[in-house]
């Protein structure tokens, strides 16, 4: 798993050990084995006598390479059977009628994957079980975080997930009212790191959950925009690498090792901007609205290239997904497909007035703030003395000035919008 995080990892490995202790129920096991995987799969397929084999297909580059590979050493004698269990409907099925690809824009997107059939899934056939030599999963130890109860992922394995699930139903109704505020910790459904590993099918979500209500609807509506990025990155895996509006890829970015440093560390004097990457860093997670404002604002405020953003995010997240990944910062960079206009920067203080009114969100990561009355905690900088003072809040380089309980800010948002555009506005005209 290539800059798969710590945490990441062990997500990974507690849910492997899970499905071992599944299939050893049914009275197999879980066969794993190291090495080039084109080697690997080979070996075993034509070890074992195999005459297909069925693996989970996958978007990215490096997968959609590995797959080829492995399909060229296997075929004629042995099939490779892609399966696209994580999405509802198989990347690259919904497209347009125009253009035979699949839709720039998500509206008629939605659409068209909201009207598609179900490809059946591959009837259940009785299997031989074998019983090879097996290396076993690493045997480090798997160091379970005290904090991962907020990545939502705590309890490995399907049943787990299901429960996750079963338990979103007492509170998906409330979607459309709760989904944007970061401080409703339940607001969201927290199903994204099975989404991602398979411990939960989209399916099974979309069945269990439907869309008698307009928050179940809402929901679902977002499931689509999993399927939306994955079956691009289908087409152009390079997303990874290149921007999609071609005309926005030669943005004069900044270097600025310090404001990323800041804003990695969650000191960059704004408190929305803060509160969100420390969540990140020490749960793994983060708000859906919170990393559109923290990811805008390494982009726009900081002028920073969204690759240097996105490689970040998936070494930090436990849903971390290229496609989901790249195709959500090209989104917020403004460079992607259906993005907002270049020119629609996020202002980092309405969007905090906006979406954690009470300043509880902030209050909970970025401690220093919380004696400041709520309506405070947005723009401490404003603030007046006196009631700075009253918090115990003393404003400041807080790396340097041993008085200093929290940075200024590293930014001025008017004047970095307006060099945000004017770089973007460049790069759209060039000389
Ligand atoms: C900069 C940035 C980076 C992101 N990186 C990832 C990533 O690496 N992996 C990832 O799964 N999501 C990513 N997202 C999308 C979204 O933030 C997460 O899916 C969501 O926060 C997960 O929380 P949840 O399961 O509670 O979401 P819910 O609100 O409960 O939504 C349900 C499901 O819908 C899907 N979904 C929701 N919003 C989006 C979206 N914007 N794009 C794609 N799918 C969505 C997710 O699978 C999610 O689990 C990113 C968003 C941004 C702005």
């Amino acid at each position: 798993m290539a800059m798969a995080g710590r945490r990441r990892r062990d997500v990974l490995l507690r849910q492997l050990r899970a499905l071992d202790a599944d299939l050893q129920a049914l009275g197999g096991g879980l066969l794993v084995r190291t090495g080039d995987p084109v080697r690997v799969v080979e070996a075993v397929a034509r070890g074992s006598g195999a005459t297909s084999v069925h693996a989970n297909g996958d978007v990215s580059a490096y997968a959609q390479r590995r797959d080829r590979r492995v399909q060229s050493a296997l075929e004629p004698e042995i099939r490779l059977d892609l399966h696209w269990g994580c999405h509802l409907h198989r990347p690259g099925s919904v497209t347009s009628r125009t253009t035979g690809r699949t839709h720039l824009v998500f509206t008629p997107y939605h659409r068209a994957w909201a009207t598609t059939s179900r490809q059946d899934w591959p009837t259940p056939v009785d299997v031989e079980v074998i019983d090879p030599e097996r290396d076993g999963l690493p045997s480090e130890k798997i160091p379970t975080t005290s904090d991962s109860s907020d990545d939502g992922n705590d309890g490995a394995g399907a049943d787990a997930a299901e429960s996750r699930l079963l338990d979103w139903l007492d509170r998906v109704d409330a979607y459309e009212q709760t989904h944007d505020l970061p401080a409703e910790r339940s607001g969201t459904s927290h199903l994204s790191t099975d989404l991602h590993f398979g411990t939960l099918s989209p399916r099974r979500v979309v069945d269990v959950v439907g869309t008698a209500t307009a928050g179940r609807a809402a929901f679902v509506r977002q499931l689509a925009w999993r399927d939306w990025y994955a079956s691009l990155f289908l087409e152009r895996p390079d997303l990874v690498d290149t921007a999609m509006r071609t005309d926005l890829d030669g943005v004069a970015w900044s270097d600025d090792p310090e404001g990323v440093d800041a804003w990695i560390a969650g000191r960059t004097g704004f408190p929305i901007v803060d509160a969100g990457m420390r969540e990140l860093s020490a749960t793994g997670w983060m708000h859906n609205r919170v990393r559109m404002i923290t990811a805008s604002f390494l982009v726009k405020d900081l002028l920073v290239d969204w690759r240097i953003g996105e490689r970040h995010f998936r070494r930090e997240l436990v849903d971390a997904d290229v496609a989901q990944n790249a195709g959500n910062w090209q989104w917020v960079a403004g460079t992607g497909p259906d993005a907002a206009p270049y020119f629609r920067v996020l202002n980092p203080v309405t969007q905090s007035r906006r979406f954690d009114p009470d300043g509880a969100y902030i209050a909970r990561w970025v401690p220093e703030l919380s004696a400041l009355p709520a309506a405070d905690r947005h723009a401490p900088w404003e603030v007046g003395p006196i009631e700075l003072a009253a918090a115990g809040v003393v404003l400041g380089d807080a790396d340097t000035s041993d008085a200093a309980t929290y940075p200024a800010p590293i930014v001025d948002h008017a004047a970095a919008r307006e060099r945000a555009i004017a770089a973007y506005g460049a790069a759209r005209t060039p000389n």
